[in-house]
């Protein structure tokens, strides 16, 4: 007994020793690789792993809303709409996240749960912001060596495992330093769209404990990140004004149901 528990320990150690090595190279540099076609491979990979375990709603009352929110979004802050690919996903999570392939996916448990289109807006600008400033594509680079290394110690290559792992490595990735930069450049986006930016702020807020907007589940640092957007100064851009009719609101809140 105690030789199979020494084994066992002497195996958890290892693995997890390389684990921690794997994570400190920057195996990109170390290969002479090149980041954006290697990036490209690894996240069009990673990416059909994940798309797998999505429910994709094509229901025009659900696109259409949301199209015009991040049309106006990009429009206003000079992005390519071909640059953001938004999914929204039928699951009960309240959930959205920012995913490789410069995928944006939204729950439509999180869209019944969003009050107005102020809160959506700062969700969305938040998670585009991770993708705008390289978040998940340096996330990629750990994830992938890892998932490999997962697959080739346990010979587990089932895509669910690999899936989870990979959204698991992303969340580790995400620093409480990316996430407020995070929010900065949603406010901005926000701000520039003529939407009131303090929303990033009270949404942070009121639904700190469904940790969205968060990829660390520390509710305490919500009102940390709520306070320092309520610091920052935005110049005085005319009315905020409002982009869906309320008739068009309360349709997509009902196709979230
Ligand atoms: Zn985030």
């Amino acid at each position: 007994m105690k030789k199979i528990l020494k084994e066992f320990l002497i195996s958890a150690s290892l693995f997890f020793s390389i684990f921690y090595v794997t994570l400190q190279v920057d195996w990109m540099k170390l290969f002479h690789l090149q980041p954006t076609i290697v990036g490209d491979k690894l996240s069009e990979w990673v990416w059909k792993m994940a798309e797998s375990s999505l429910w994709k709603v094509n229901n025009h009352d659900v696109c259409a809303p949301i199209d015009s929110l991040v049309y106006e979004m990009c429009k206003a802050n000079d992005i390519s709409m071909a640059d953001v690919h938004i999914i929204v996903n039928r699951d009960n999570e309240v959930n959205a996240y920012a995913t490789v392939g410069n995928h944006l996916i939204i729950n439509t448990a999180l869209i019944k749960k969003m009050e107005n289109e102020s809160q959506l807006c700062a969700v969305i600008a938040h998670e585009m912001a991770h993708l705008r400033l390289g978040h998940i594509k340096s996330a990629v680079r750990q994830q992938a060596v890892i998932t490999v290394l997962f697959t080739l110690i346990s010979g587990n290559g089932h895509s669910e495992v690999l899936a989870n792992l990979t959204s698991k490595i992303i969340s580790n990735s995400i620093t409480r330093a990316k996430e407020n930069e995070a929010d900065e450049h949603g406010a901005h986006y926000m701000h520039a769209m003529h939407i009131n930016p303090m929303e990033m702020a009270s949404t942070l807020e009121k639904f700190e404990s469904y940790g969205i907007l968060s990829y660390l589940m520390d509710h305490a640092d919500s009102k940390k990140r709520a306070a320092h957007i309520r610091k920052m100064h935005f110049p005085d851009n005319g009315p905020y004004r409002k982009i869906l009719s309320q008739e068009t609101w309360e349709k997509l809140k009902r196709a979230c149901q």
